[in-house]
């Protein structure tokens, strides 16, 4: 399965309460998440029903995700 790496600071699908793929966080700094592992391909979105998305995607809807 490829991934992409999202950087925990943007507000990117990858990072979204939303976002309905699988993914990890994959680097810590300093015990904070710092990045995370993103699964490659493009998925429906709950918010977006009309909208299909990749992790690297972007909108004004995004909100944090819990495990961050
Ligand atoms: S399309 Fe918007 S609401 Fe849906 S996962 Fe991406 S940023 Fe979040």
């Amino acid at each position: 399965m490829s991934t992409t790496s999202v950087l925990v600071k943007d507000k990117k699908c990858g990072t979204c309460e939303y976002w309905a793929g699988e993914r990890v966080i994959s680097r810590m700094i300093d015990n904070k998440p710092h990045s995370i592992s993103v699964v490659s391909g493009s998925y429906s979105c709950a918010v977006q029903a009309k909208k299909t998305i990749q992790g690297t995607g972007t909108c004004m809807k995004w909100k944090k995700w819990c495990s961050l």
